[in-house]
């Protein structure tokens, strides 16, 4: 038995690509790092080439292997840590192009495979990765005399469309990017919908692909189901789990159920926890365990067989808000206990 039942929606997921490509001025990649936002990069990866992406980016370069050995040849999958120490080999077997962040990473590039395709990434004020702009001049003509691919970067702000940032990391790109003939690259997500002036050569859009905020528009892409492994009932004054951190007030139905913060229900969601039996939402009630959580499910009419986590009445972005953290996090924290089904 599985923890949990989750689906995801490959058609969803391609038809919030294409969404995000219609808006974009240019060509649109996909962003698929840690193995597809949690939802599996393989599998996404050839659904998002059959609806027309013909770039991908990474994280690692062990995540580019994997999407390569999902892809065949030919899609471009770039790899955003660069050329890291110990890469080299990952890059040249499974033709990955790394996105070049330092000088140090420059020199690796030329030294170990001067004659394979690269990106460079530009710090425009994220201060994360990337060269800062007294790095890039210096380096810049021996860049350009190489030929990258694509020159790109990444905004701080970009999912606070008037946040100031966003004009000022634009300004600094074009300076940093002007009158070089190079592909060029900005925006995620967020910079895509901040409109065309963020969009130049290739957008780069991850979250919005899977149903998570600031594309508002997004199909939903993912259903969580957990089954229900016990049901009891219990009198008023009795408590459930750990530390007996809850005390019946009523005679109780208490299912539990078979997923805890293994699983992804992050621990700090404490009493904020809730499941939905159809329509009807049912509390989570005492501690998130390892592989369990327990939930009153006093007012239902029947008792249920399993419960809905994600699905229609709480998306990713409603379970991030009650759990004090983003979207991202919560697909990403999803784990490898659940059987996965993916439809189309
Ligand atoms: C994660 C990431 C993206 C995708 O960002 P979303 O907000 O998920 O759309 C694009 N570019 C870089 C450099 C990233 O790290």
């Amino acid at each position: 038995m599985s923890s949990g039942h989750l689906t995801i929606d490959l058609g969803a997921i391609a038809a919030n690509w294409t969404a995000l490509a219609a808006q974009s001025a240019g060509e649109t990649a996909a962003v698929i790092k840690a193995d597809g936002y949690g939802l599996g990069a393989g599998r996404i990866a050839r659904a998002l080439a059959e609806a027309g992406a013909r770039r991908f980016f990474v994280a690692l370069a062990e995540e580019g292997a994997a999407v390569r050995a999902a892809l065949g040849p030919g899609p471009m999958i770039g790899v955003l840590s660069g050329h890291m120490e110990g890469d080299t080999e990952l890059i040249r077997a499974h033709d990955l192009v790394p996105m070049l962040n330092s000088v140090d990473q420059m020199l690796r590039q030329v030294e170990a495979l001067p004659n394979r395709p690269f990106g460079i990434q530009l710090d425009t004020g994220m201060s994360r990765l990337g060269m800062e702009p007294g790095e890039w001049s210096a380096l810049r003509d021996l860049a350009m005399s190489r030929k990258p691919v694509l020159l790109m970067s990444h905004l701080a702000c970009a999912d606070e469309p008037d946040h100031p940032m966003n004009p000022r990391q634009l300004h600094q790109f074009r300076e940093m990017t002007a009158g070089l003939d190079v592909p060029r690259s900005l925006a995620a997500t967020g910079g895509i919908l901040l409109g065309s002036d963020y969009h130049f050569d290739l957008t780069r859009p991850g979250i919005g692909l899977f149903g998570g905020q600031p594309f508002a528009e997004a199909r939903p892409v993912v259903r969580l189901d957990i089954p229900v492994i016990q049901l009891r009932t219990i009198a008023p004054g009795e408590t459930v789990g750990y530390a007996n951190a809850w005390t019946a007030e009523r005679p109780s139905r208490i299912a539990t159920l078979s997923a805890g913060y293994a699983d992804g229900l992050l621990r700090a969601l404490g009493g904020r926890l809730r499941l939905y039996h159809g329509a009807i939402p049912c509390a989570a009630v005492g501690r998130v365990s390892m592989d369990l959580i327990t939930v009153d499910v006093t007012d239902l009419r029947e008792d249920p067989g399993y419960l809905t986590l994600l699905g229609p009445h709480q998306g990713v972005d409603r379970l991030a808000a009650a759990a004090g953290t983003i979207g991202y996090e919560i697909l990403t924290s999803l784990g490898a206990r659940y059987s996965r089904r993916y439809v189309a």
